[in-house]
C-alpha cells in the first residue's frame, strides 16, 4: 500500500516520541528537537574536520602581512596558508568519504523499514498531498519527472477541499497547519476498493515504497509510524548533517 506527501516543509517534520502516533504531539515536538539534533550534527562534523586541521602553522609561514587570529575553518586565509589547504580538503572529504558515510546511515534507516509491516490502513491512498496541481503533475511527467509520473498514473485530484477534507479529518487539519500559506493539493487514488487496492500487482513503486521518508509527515493510523519513531533521531542527524555539509560547501567552495 501507499502514496506520498510530497511537501518541502515536511523533511523538518519528525517525532522522537516512541510510544505514540499522534500527530499532533509529532507536531509539538519539533522545534526543540531539532535544535538539539543541529548542534549535535554540528558538533559531530567540526570534530572530524578538526583531525585533519594543521597544527600551527602560522609559526612557519612566510606570508607577512596575514592579520587572522582566528582560525576558523571560514576564515579568508590566503592562497598558500597551509589553512587554506585544510579548507581544500575539507571540500574533498565532505564531497567524498563523508558523503558515503551518510548514504551508508541513510541506507541502514531504510534497510529497517522492514522490521515494520503496513496495515492495511488505507489511508495513503485516500488522502495524498501534492505542493502541485494536477496539471503542473503531468507537466512535471511531460518533463521526464518520474515521482510526478508515477503520482498521476495512480492519483486524481479531490474536487474539493471538503472532500478531502471529509476522507482524513485530523491529518487534513494538521496538514494545514504545517504549510501554512503555501498552497498544497489533495488527491485520492480511484482504485481503491473498500480498503483494499483492485489493481495491487501493478500498483507503481510509489505505493510499494511508501513512506519513502522518515520525516514526512504520515497519517496517525499508519503502521509506519512506529518505524519513524524508530529511526527518528538518526533520520534527522542525518538531515542536519545534509543541510550542514551544504552550507560548507557554499562558504568554502
Ligand atoms: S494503486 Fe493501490 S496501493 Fe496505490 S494508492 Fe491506489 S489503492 Fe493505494
Ligand atoms: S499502514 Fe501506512 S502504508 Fe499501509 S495503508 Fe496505512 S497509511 Fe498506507
Amino acid at each position: 500500500m501507499a502514496i506520498c506527501v510530497i511537501i518541502r516543509i515536511m523533511d523538518n517534520f519528525f517525532s522522537t516520541q516512541q510510544n505514540t502516533n499522534s500527530l499532533n504531539s509529532q507536531y509539538g515536538n519539533l522545534k526543540n528537537n531539532y535544535e538539539k539534533i543541529f548542534i549535535e550534527a554540528a558538533e559531530s562534523i567540526r570534530k572530524e574536520l578538526d583531525t585533519f586541521k594543521p597544527e600551527n602553522p602560522c609559526n612557519n609561514c612566510s606570508i607577512k602581512d596575514c592579520k587572522i587570529e582566528k582560525k576558523d575553518i571560514f576564515a579568508p586565509f590566503p592562497a598558500n596558508c597551509k589553512y587554506r589547504d585544510w579548507q581544500m580538503q575539507t571540500l574533498t572529504f565532505l564531497a567524498g568519504d563523508y558523503r558515503q558515510k551518510l548514504k551508508m546511515i541513510y541506507k541502514n534507516i531504510m534497510d529497517r523499514k522492514s522490521n515494520y509491516t503496513c496495515n492495511n490502513c488505507a489511508s495513503c491512498c485516500k488522502l495524498a498531498v501534492s505542493e502541485y496541481s494536477y496539471e503542473q503533475l503531468k507537466q512535471r511527467a511531460n518533463k521526464g519527472d518520474k515521482f510526478s509520473k508515477d503520482f498521476i498514473s495512480v492519483f486524481v485530484p479531490y474536487k474539493t477541499e471538503e472532500d478531502a477534507k471529509a476522507a482524513n479529518p485530523e491529518y487534513f487539519e494538521l496538514l494545514n497547519k504545517l504549510v501554512e500559506d503555501d498552497k498544497i493539493y489533495y488527491y485520492y487514488c480511484p482504485k481503491l476498493k473498500g480498503n483494499l487496492c483492485s489493481d495491487y500487482e501493478n500498483r507503481p513503486s510509489i505505493c510499494k515504497d511508501f513512506p519513502h521518508n522518515p520525516l514526512k509527515l504520515l497519517p496517525s493510523a499508519c503502521s509506519y509510524n512506529e518505524w519513524k519513531n524508530d529511526v527518528a533521531h538518526d533520520a534527522m542527524l542525518l538531515k542536519a548533517k545534509v543541510d550542514i555539509i551544504d552550507f560548507y560547501k557554499g562558504k568554502l567552495g
